[in-house]
């Protein structure tokens, strides 16, 4: 069985892209980046999703000898021409604080009307091979921004987003309804025939 490595510590992350695999009928191990703890972190150099994504596939491949998958995601907003974008976990200066973050940009987006709060998410998921072969391809969920947070699920800018035709809010939906329409679950699943054609 070939083992592939995800590179990421979140176990929800790493639950999600073996489902699919499973659903997929591949039968990789799939393990975290957990599993290799001397393996350091790779800074986020790119200025895209996909380049991002692919320096932390790459780098983790080079240093395990293993087949990795990483992925790297953000929230795009139309009027801000596709900002936050890779920015997105730092907007308001300190990486992760998804409260300020999300509060920074409804103060940013206050005078911007319903019809004009158009945005997405977006996710590039990449699959490197220790010998320097690669796939990257990416995943949309599409919606409108909420005035104000609604719901206490998922993380990050969840509660202002309403995924075109729901009524609710990401943070108001249960993590499969989550992952059966979001971003990063459309890349995950857009990468099986790279997986197929590349690991065999
Ligand atoms: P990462 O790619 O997991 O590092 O995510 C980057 C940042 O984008 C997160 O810190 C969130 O602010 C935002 N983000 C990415 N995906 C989602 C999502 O599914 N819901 C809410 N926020 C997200």
């Amino acid at each position: 069985m070939t083992r592939l490595i995800l590179a990421t510590r979140n176990a929800g992350k790493i639950n999600e892209l073996r489902s699919i695999l499973a659903d997929a009928g591949l039968t990789h191990e799939l393990v975290g980046a957990d599993a290799y703890p001397d393996v350091p972190d790779v800074k986020e150099t790119g200025v895209t999703f996909a380049e991002n994504a692919l320096l932390k596939a790459h780098a983790l491949a080079r240093a395990t000898g293993l087949p990795a998958v990483a992925d790297d995601s953000g929230l795009c907003v139309d009027v801000m021409n596709g900002a936050p974008g890779i920015f997105s976990a730092r907007w308001a200066g300190r990486h992760g604080d998804d409260k300020a973050n999300l509060d920074l940009l409804l103060a940013q987006l206050a005078d911007i009307a319903d019809e004009h709060r158009g945005a997405h998410f977006a996710c590039a998921a990449a699959l490197a091979l220790p010998d320097g072969r690669e796939a990257v391809v990416e995943g949309q969920l599409r919606g409108t921004l909420r005035h104000a947070p609604t719901g206490t699920n998922g993380f990050g800018y969840d509660p202002i987003l309403q995924p075109d035709g729901d009524t609710r809010t990401c943070a108001e939906l249960t993590p499969t309804e989550k992952n059966t329409i979001s971003h990063r679950g459309k890349a995950f699943r857009a990468l099986l025939p790279p997986l197929r054609a590349l690991l065999g």
